[in-house]
Protein backbone atom coordinates (compact mmCIF):
# COMPACT_ATOMS: atom_id res chain seq x y z
CA UNK A 1 0.00 0.00 0.00
CA UNK A 2 1.13 3.17 -1.01
CA UNK A 3 1.27 5.85 2.02
CA UNK A 4 -0.34 8.88 1.03
CA UNK A 5 0.76 12.34 2.71
CA UNK A 6 0.22 16.18 2.40
CA UNK A 7 3.89 17.06 3.51
CA UNK A 8 5.40 20.66 5.00
CA UNK A 9 8.84 20.95 5.85
CA UNK A 10 9.63 23.99 8.12
CA UNK A 11 13.82 23.96 7.28
CA UNK A 12 13.83 22.24 4.44
CA UNK A 13 17.24 23.36 3.80
CA UNK A 14 18.79 22.04 7.18
CA UNK A 15 20.65 18.54 7.85
CA UNK A 16 17.20 17.36 8.78
CA UNK A 17 15.51 19.27 6.28
CA UNK A 18 17.27 17.56 3.41
CA UNK A 19 17.24 14.11 5.42
CA UNK A 20 13.74 14.06 4.96
CA UNK A 21 13.08 14.85 1.61
CA UNK A 22 15.63 12.05 0.29
CA UNK A 23 13.78 9.84 2.34
CA UNK A 24 10.39 11.45 0.27
CA UNK A 25 12.60 10.73 -3.08
CA UNK A 26 13.43 7.23 -2.06
CA UNK A 27 9.93 5.95 -0.61
CA UNK A 28 8.75 7.69 -4.13
CA UNK A 29 10.86 5.66 -5.93
CA UNK A 30 10.33 2.38 -4.19
CA UNK A 31 6.53 3.08 -4.61
CA UNK A 32 6.04 2.87 -0.68
CA UNK A 33 5.42 7.25 -0.39
CA UNK A 34 3.56 9.09 -2.91
CA UNK A 35 4.03 12.85 -1.08
CA UNK A 36 2.36 16.20 -1.98
CA UNK A 37 4.69 18.92 -0.81
CA UNK A 38 2.24 21.73 1.03
CA UNK A 39 5.37 24.22 2.41
CA UNK A 40 8.84 24.43 2.83
CA UNK A 41 10.87 27.03 4.84
CA UNK A 42 14.12 27.98 5.02
CA UNK A 43 16.07 31.03 7.48
CA UNK A 44 19.16 32.23 4.95
CA UNK A 45 19.80 29.31 2.35
CA UNK A 46 17.89 30.70 -0.45
CA UNK A 47 19.72 28.96 -3.25
CA UNK A 48 18.97 25.83 -1.51
CA UNK A 49 15.20 26.85 -0.96
CA UNK A 50 14.83 27.92 -5.01
CA UNK A 51 16.13 24.37 -6.03
CA UNK A 52 13.93 22.15 -3.47
CA UNK A 53 11.18 24.40 -4.73
CA UNK A 54 11.66 23.59 -8.39
CA UNK A 55 11.76 20.04 -7.71
CA UNK A 56 9.08 19.38 -4.99
CA UNK A 57 7.04 21.92 -6.35
CA UNK A 58 5.37 22.74 -3.19
CA UNK A 59 2.22 24.92 -2.96
CA UNK A 60 4.18 27.62 -0.69
CA UNK A 61 8.09 28.36 -0.29
CA UNK A 62 9.10 30.66 2.45
CA UNK A 63 12.60 32.30 3.50
CA UNK A 64 12.66 33.69 7.19
CA UNK A 65 15.58 35.86 6.06
CA UNK A 66 13.94 38.81 4.51
CA UNK A 67 17.32 39.39 2.27
CA UNK A 68 16.63 36.55 0.82
CA UNK A 69 12.85 37.71 -0.34
CA UNK A 70 13.31 39.20 -4.45
CA UNK A 71 16.01 36.11 -5.07
CA UNK A 72 13.04 33.97 -4.29
CA UNK A 73 10.53 35.59 -6.07
CA UNK A 74 12.18 35.78 -8.81
CA UNK A 75 13.89 32.29 -8.87
CA UNK A 76 10.22 30.91 -8.74
CA UNK A 77 8.80 32.81 -10.95
CA UNK A 78 6.09 32.04 -13.77
CA UNK A 79 6.34 28.57 -11.73
CA UNK A 80 2.74 29.47 -9.99
CA UNK A 81 4.53 28.44 -6.34
CA UNK A 82 3.39 31.05 -3.59
CA UNK A 83 6.38 32.74 -1.64
CA UNK A 84 6.50 34.44 1.43
CA UNK A 85 9.19 35.69 3.80
CA UNK A 86 9.76 36.53 7.43
CA UNK A 87 8.21 35.30 10.81
CA UNK A 88 4.98 35.66 9.59
CA UNK A 89 5.64 33.77 6.28
CA UNK A 90 7.36 31.00 8.04
CA UNK A 91 3.77 30.95 10.68
CA UNK A 92 1.65 31.24 7.82
CA UNK A 93 3.14 27.97 5.77
CA UNK A 94 3.22 26.37 8.88
CA UNK A 95 -0.42 26.87 9.14
CA UNK A 96 -1.23 25.32 6.43
CA UNK A 97 -3.68 22.31 5.24
CA UNK A 98 -0.78 19.70 5.69
CA UNK A 99 -1.43 16.35 7.04
CA UNK A 100 2.22 16.11 8.54
CA UNK A 101 4.56 18.78 9.05
CA UNK A 102 8.12 17.77 9.72
CA UNK A 103 9.47 20.71 12.44
CA UNK A 104 13.28 20.88 11.91
CA UNK A 105 14.24 24.51 12.21
CA UNK A 106 16.96 25.01 14.98
CA UNK A 107 16.57 26.70 18.33
CA UNK A 108 13.57 28.30 19.99
CA UNK A 109 13.07 30.02 16.63
CA UNK A 110 11.42 26.55 15.68
CA UNK A 111 8.92 26.96 18.56
CA UNK A 112 6.20 29.63 16.97
CA UNK A 113 5.97 27.93 13.68
CA UNK A 114 5.61 24.56 15.83
CA UNK A 115 3.20 25.97 17.65
CA UNK A 116 1.20 27.10 14.17
CA UNK A 117 1.40 23.40 12.78
CA UNK A 118 -0.16 21.95 16.02
CA UNK A 119 -2.84 24.12 15.56
CA UNK A 120 -3.93 22.52 12.39
CA UNK A 121 -4.17 19.27 13.95
CA UNK A 122 -1.36 17.87 11.69
CA UNK A 123 0.67 14.85 12.91
CA UNK A 124 4.63 17.07 13.35
CA UNK A 125 7.17 14.85 13.12
CA UNK A 126 9.30 16.78 15.90
CA UNK A 127 12.88 17.11 15.28
CA UNK A 128 13.33 21.08 16.75
CA UNK A 129 13.96 19.21 20.36
CA UNK A 130 14.31 23.01 21.39
CA UNK A 131 10.53 23.92 21.51
CA UNK A 132 9.69 20.90 24.00
CA UNK A 133 12.62 21.73 26.23
CA UNK A 134 11.17 25.44 26.40
CA UNK A 135 7.97 24.73 26.46
CA UNK A 136 7.42 21.22 26.79
CA UNK A 137 3.91 20.99 28.82
CA UNK A 138 1.70 23.27 27.15
CA UNK A 139 2.71 21.99 24.30
CA UNK A 140 1.73 18.75 24.68
CA UNK A 141 -1.48 20.12 25.94
CA UNK A 142 -1.83 22.13 22.97
CA UNK A 143 -1.74 19.12 20.73
CA UNK A 144 -4.32 17.47 23.04
CA UNK A 145 -6.54 20.33 22.72
CA UNK A 146 -5.83 20.46 18.56
CA UNK A 147 -6.05 16.77 18.34
CA UNK A 148 -2.24 17.15 16.63
CA UNK A 149 0.06 13.69 17.38
CA UNK A 150 3.34 14.77 18.35
CA UNK A 151 6.14 12.21 16.85
CA UNK A 152 9.36 12.32 17.85
CA UNK A 153 12.14 12.31 15.55
CA UNK A 154 15.18 12.98 17.52
CA UNK A 155 16.85 9.37 17.14
CA UNK A 156 16.89 8.37 21.18
CA UNK A 157 13.16 9.87 22.00
CA UNK A 158 11.99 8.00 18.29
CA UNK A 159 13.92 4.88 19.94
CA UNK A 160 12.22 5.24 23.22
CA UNK A 161 8.80 6.14 21.02
CA UNK A 162 8.81 2.67 19.50
CA UNK A 163 9.87 0.85 22.32
CA UNK A 164 7.11 1.79 24.22
CA UNK A 165 4.22 1.21 21.14
CA UNK A 166 3.55 -2.46 22.84
CA UNK A 167 5.19 -2.14 26.44
CA UNK A 168 3.51 -0.42 29.36
CA UNK A 169 5.13 3.02 30.29
CA UNK A 170 3.54 2.36 34.00
CA UNK A 171 6.13 -0.67 34.76
CA UNK A 172 8.92 1.23 33.18
CA UNK A 173 11.55 2.25 35.70
CA UNK A 174 13.92 3.78 34.12
CA UNK A 175 15.24 5.43 30.32
CA UNK A 176 18.12 5.10 29.41
CA UNK A 177 19.81 7.66 26.36
CA UNK A 178 22.64 6.75 24.59
CA UNK A 179 25.11 9.26 23.93
CA UNK A 180 28.02 9.01 21.32
CA UNK A 181 30.27 11.07 23.49
CA UNK A 182 31.13 13.47 20.60
CA UNK A 183 34.39 14.57 19.42
CA UNK A 184 35.98 15.14 22.58
CA UNK A 185 34.85 12.20 24.64
CA UNK A 186 38.70 11.30 25.92
CA UNK A 187 40.07 14.88 25.83
CA UNK A 188 41.52 16.15 28.53
CA UNK A 189 39.28 19.08 29.95
CA UNK A 190 42.91 21.32 29.18
CA UNK A 191 42.78 20.62 25.39
CA UNK A 192 38.86 20.90 25.64
CA UNK A 193 39.53 24.80 26.73
CA UNK A 194 41.33 24.99 23.03
CA UNK A 195 38.89 24.02 20.93
CA UNK A 196 37.84 25.40 17.48
CA UNK A 197 34.11 25.96 16.15
CA UNK A 198 36.38 23.37 13.60
CA UNK A 199 36.93 20.87 15.56
CA UNK A 200 33.41 21.37 17.67
CA UNK A 201 31.10 20.79 14.63
CA UNK A 202 32.96 17.74 12.87
CA UNK A 203 31.27 15.04 14.88
CA UNK A 204 32.51 11.39 14.56
CA UNK A 205 29.19 9.49 13.63
CA UNK A 206 26.36 11.88 12.55
CA UNK A 207 26.16 14.62 10.11
CA UNK A 208 23.81 17.50 11.39
CA UNK A 209 23.67 21.24 11.69
CA UNK A 210 26.28 23.26 13.78
CA UNK A 211 24.38 24.08 16.07
CA UNK A 212 23.63 20.71 17.44
CA UNK A 213 26.87 19.11 16.55
CA UNK A 214 28.34 22.02 18.99
CA UNK A 215 25.25 20.85 21.59
CA UNK A 216 27.08 16.94 21.43
CA UNK A 217 30.22 17.97 21.81
CA UNK A 218 29.56 19.99 25.09
CA UNK A 219 26.71 16.92 25.60
CA UNK A 220 24.17 19.91 25.93
CA UNK A 221 22.65 17.84 23.82
CA UNK A 222 21.71 14.97 25.85
CA UNK A 223 21.05 17.57 28.73
CA UNK A 224 18.17 19.38 26.35
CA UNK A 225 17.32 15.69 25.45
CA UNK A 226 16.91 14.53 29.16
CA UNK A 227 14.20 17.61 29.52
CA UNK A 228 12.79 16.43 25.85
CA UNK A 229 12.49 12.85 27.42
CA UNK A 230 11.37 13.94 30.34
CA UNK A 231 8.66 15.96 29.10
CA UNK A 232 7.59 13.44 26.22
CA UNK A 233 7.30 10.29 28.28
CA UNK A 234 6.33 12.07 31.73
CA UNK A 235 9.41 10.61 33.26
CA UNK A 236 11.29 12.33 36.61
CA UNK A 237 14.59 13.42 36.11
CA UNK A 238 15.64 10.70 38.43
CA UNK A 239 14.30 7.81 36.38
CA UNK A 240 16.11 9.31 33.28
CA UNK A 241 20.24 8.18 32.77
CA UNK A 242 22.38 8.84 29.80
CA UNK A 243 25.19 6.10 29.10
CA UNK A 244 28.01 7.09 26.75
CA UNK A 245 27.94 4.49 23.78
CA UNK A 246 30.30 5.94 21.28
CA UNK A 247 29.39 3.01 18.03
CA UNK A 248 25.81 5.35 18.13
CA UNK A 249 24.20 2.09 17.22
CA UNK A 250 21.99 1.47 20.00
CA UNK A 251 19.65 4.88 20.31
CA UNK A 252 18.45 4.21 23.42
CA UNK A 253 17.05 1.63 26.08
CA UNK A 254 14.05 1.35 27.97
CA UNK A 255 14.27 -0.80 31.44
CA UNK A 256 11.54 -2.28 32.98
CA UNK A 257 10.75 -3.03 36.50
CA UNK A 258 10.83 -7.15 35.78
CA UNK A 259 14.22 -6.65 35.45
CA UNK A 260 13.67 -6.47 30.98
CA UNK A 261 16.05 -3.81 29.61
CA UNK A 262 13.99 -3.10 25.90
CA UNK A 263 16.31 -1.41 22.90
CA UNK A 264 16.13 0.37 19.39
CA UNK A 265 19.05 -0.72 16.96
CA UNK A 266 20.41 0.82 13.57
CA UNK A 267 22.87 2.82 11.65
CA UNK A 268 23.51 6.43 12.51
CA UNK A 269 20.95 7.46 9.87
CA UNK A 270 18.23 10.31 10.77
CA UNK A 271 16.35 8.87 7.97
CA UNK A 272 15.51 6.05 9.62
CA UNK A 273 13.20 7.74 12.51
CA UNK A 274 11.96 10.07 10.04
CA UNK A 275 10.70 7.37 8.39
CA UNK A 276 9.34 6.36 11.53
CA UNK A 277 7.36 9.37 12.19
CA UNK A 278 5.95 9.97 8.78
CA UNK A 279 4.58 6.26 8.63
CA UNK A 280 3.41 5.61 12.05
CA UNK A 281 1.53 3.48 13.13
CA UNK A 282 2.77 1.95 10.29
CA UNK A 283 6.29 1.16 9.06
CA UNK A 284 7.80 2.60 5.83
CA UNK A 285 9.39 0.39 3.29
CA UNK A 286 12.27 2.22 2.07
CA UNK A 287 15.94 1.00 0.59
CA UNK A 288 17.08 1.88 4.53
CA UNK A 289 21.05 0.98 5.45
CA UNK A 290 20.61 -2.37 7.19
CA UNK A 291 22.63 -2.97 9.99
CA UNK A 292 25.66 -5.24 10.22
CA UNK A 293 26.26 -6.02 13.51
CA UNK A 294 28.48 -8.70 12.71
CA UNK A 295 30.66 -5.80 10.72
CA UNK A 296 30.81 -3.60 13.88
CA UNK A 297 31.67 -6.06 15.53
CA UNK A 298 31.43 -5.02 19.30
CA UNK A 299 29.41 -2.11 21.45
CA UNK A 300 31.04 -0.31 23.89
CA UNK A 301 29.57 1.77 26.75
CA UNK A 302 30.81 4.12 29.77
CA UNK A 303 29.37 6.71 32.41
CA UNK A 304 29.73 10.41 31.07
CA UNK A 305 32.31 12.32 32.67
CA UNK A 306 30.06 15.17 35.02
CA UNK A 307 33.30 17.11 35.50
CA UNK A 308 34.71 17.47 31.86
CA UNK A 309 30.60 17.62 30.80
CA UNK A 310 28.91 19.57 32.78
CA UNK A 311 25.99 20.36 30.74
CA UNK A 312 24.51 17.02 31.44
CA UNK A 313 23.98 18.28 35.45
CA UNK A 314 23.04 21.85 34.54
CA UNK A 315 20.01 20.11 32.29
CA UNK A 316 19.12 17.89 35.49
CA UNK A 317 18.85 20.56 37.82
CA UNK A 318 16.69 22.64 35.06
CA UNK A 319 14.08 20.03 35.23
CA UNK A 320 14.12 19.43 38.73
CA UNK A 321 13.70 23.39 39.30
CA UNK A 322 11.15 22.85 36.85
CA UNK A 323 8.87 26.32 35.12
CA UNK A 324 11.04 28.35 33.35
CA UNK A 325 14.04 26.69 34.19
CA UNK A 326 14.19 24.71 31.08
CA UNK A 327 13.63 27.63 28.53
CA UNK A 328 16.14 29.78 30.30
CA UNK A 329 19.02 27.35 29.81
CA UNK A 330 18.31 26.46 26.42
CA UNK A 331 18.18 30.19 25.69
CA UNK A 332 21.89 30.67 26.94
CA UNK A 333 22.80 28.04 25.43
CA UNK A 334 21.81 28.73 22.21
CA UNK A 335 23.46 32.70 22.55
CA UNK A 336 26.71 31.14 23.59
CA UNK A 337 27.13 28.65 20.80
CA UNK A 338 26.40 31.46 18.65
CA UNK A 339 29.57 33.12 20.78
CA UNK A 340 31.57 30.44 20.36
CA UNK A 341 30.92 29.22 16.71
CA UNK A 342 31.77 33.73 15.75
CA UNK A 343 34.94 33.14 18.10
CA UNK A 344 33.68 35.11 20.60
CA UNK A 345 34.01 32.78 23.61
CA UNK A 346 35.99 30.08 24.57
CA UNK A 347 34.31 26.02 24.30
CA UNK A 348 34.31 25.53 28.04
CA UNK A 349 32.36 28.69 28.45
CA UNK A 350 29.59 27.80 26.84
CA UNK A 351 28.59 25.50 29.85
CA UNK A 352 29.50 28.41 32.12
CA UNK A 353 27.62 30.99 30.45
CA UNK A 354 24.53 28.78 30.53
CA UNK A 355 24.63 27.71 34.41
CA UNK A 356 25.50 31.53 35.16
CA UNK A 357 22.58 32.94 33.35
CA UNK A 358 20.49 30.74 35.85
CA UNK A 359 22.22 31.26 38.43
CA UNK A 360 21.60 35.17 37.86
CA UNK A 361 17.86 34.75 37.14
CA UNK A 362 17.56 32.20 39.86
CA UNK A 363 18.53 34.87 42.55
CA UNK A 364 17.05 37.85 40.79
CA UNK A 365 13.48 35.97 41.04
CA UNK A 366 13.48 35.55 37.32
CA UNK A 367 12.40 32.04 37.08
CA UNK A 368 8.71 30.75 37.37
CA UNK A 369 8.46 27.73 39.46
CA UNK A 370 5.35 26.89 38.24
CA UNK A 371 5.99 23.15 36.40
CA UNK A 372 2.86 24.11 33.88
CA UNK A 373 4.51 27.61 32.65
CA UNK A 374 2.66 28.75 29.78
CA UNK A 375 3.70 29.28 25.85
CA UNK A 376 3.69 33.06 26.86
CA UNK A 377 6.04 32.76 30.01
CA UNK A 378 8.21 30.30 28.04
CA UNK A 379 8.78 32.93 25.63
CA UNK A 380 9.06 35.83 27.78
CA UNK A 381 11.94 33.83 29.96
CA UNK A 382 13.52 32.80 26.59
CA UNK A 383 14.05 36.23 25.47
CA UNK A 384 14.97 37.81 29.42
CA UNK A 385 17.57 34.74 29.36
CA UNK A 386 18.94 35.85 26.32
CA UNK A 387 19.81 39.09 27.81
CA UNK A 388 21.25 37.96 30.54
CA UNK A 389 23.30 35.29 28.65
CA UNK A 390 24.69 37.73 25.87
CA UNK A 391 25.66 40.48 28.67
CA UNK A 392 27.51 37.65 30.45
CA UNK A 393 29.17 36.62 26.86
CA UNK A 394 30.50 40.32 26.43
CA UNK A 395 32.01 40.24 29.86
CA UNK A 396 33.99 37.01 29.50
CA UNK A 397 35.21 38.19 25.74
CA UNK A 398 36.27 41.12 26.89
P1 LIG B 1 20.43 22.89 10.45
O1 LIG B 1 21.12 24.08 10.99
O2 LIG B 1 21.14 22.00 9.51
O3 LIG B 1 19.06 23.34 9.73
C1 LIG B 1 18.18 24.26 10.31
C2 LIG B 1 17.09 24.67 9.33
O4 LIG B 1 16.32 25.72 9.90
C3 LIG B 1 17.62 25.23 8.00
O5 LIG B 1 16.69 24.95 6.98
C4 LIG B 1 17.67 26.72 8.27
O6 LIG B 1 17.64 27.47 7.07
C5 LIG B 1 16.42 26.91 9.09
N1 LIG B 1 16.49 28.05 10.01
C6 LIG B 1 17.54 28.40 10.80
N2 LIG B 1 17.23 29.49 11.54
C7 LIG B 1 15.95 29.81 11.24
C8 LIG B 1 15.06 30.82 11.68
N3 LIG B 1 15.42 31.75 12.59
N4 LIG B 1 13.81 30.85 11.17
C9 LIG B 1 13.43 29.95 10.23
N5 LIG B 1 14.22 28.97 9.77
C10 LIG B 1 15.47 28.90 10.26
O7 LIG B 1 19.91 22.06 11.72
P2 LIG B 1 19.58 20.50 11.81
O8 LIG B 1 20.80 19.76 12.18
O9 LIG B 1 18.80 20.05 10.63
O10 LIG B 1 18.66 20.48 13.11
C11 LIG B 1 17.33 20.96 13.07
C12 LIG B 1 16.65 20.60 14.40
O11 LIG B 1 16.60 19.19 14.51
C13 LIG B 1 17.41 21.10 15.63
O12 LIG B 1 16.50 21.48 16.61
C14 LIG B 1 18.19 19.89 16.08
O13 LIG B 1 18.45 19.88 17.47
C15 LIG B 1 17.23 18.76 15.71
N6 LIG B 1 17.89 17.48 15.47
C16 LIG B 1 18.79 17.35 14.46
C17 LIG B 1 19.42 16.12 14.25
C18 LIG B 1 20.40 15.94 13.11
O14 LIG B 1 20.86 14.82 12.89
N7 LIG B 1 20.74 16.97 12.36
C19 LIG B 1 19.13 15.03 15.08
C20 LIG B 1 18.19 15.20 16.08
C21 LIG B 1 17.57 16.42 16.28
MG1 LIG C 1 19.45 12.96 19.51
Amino acid sequence: MTLRRKVSILGSTGSIGVSTLDLLAQAKVHGSADTEIIALTAGKNVQGLIAQALIWRPAMAVIEDEAGFEALKAGLAGTGIAVGYGASGVLEAASMNADWVMSAIVGVAGLPPTVAAVKTGAMVGLANKESIVCAGLSLIQMAKQYGSIIIPVDSEHSAIFQVLQNNSINRVSRLILTASGGPFRTWTRDAMARVTPEQAVAHPNWSMGAKISVDSATMMNKGLEMIEASYLFAMPQNQIDVLIHPESVIHSLVEYQDGSTLAQLGPPDMRSPISVALAWPDRLPWPAPALNLAEIGRLNFEAPDQDRFPAIGLARAALLRGGGAPAAMNAANEVAVAAFLDQRLGFLDIAAVTEETLDQMNGAGDLSGDPDIDMQTAILTDASARRVAARIVSQRSN
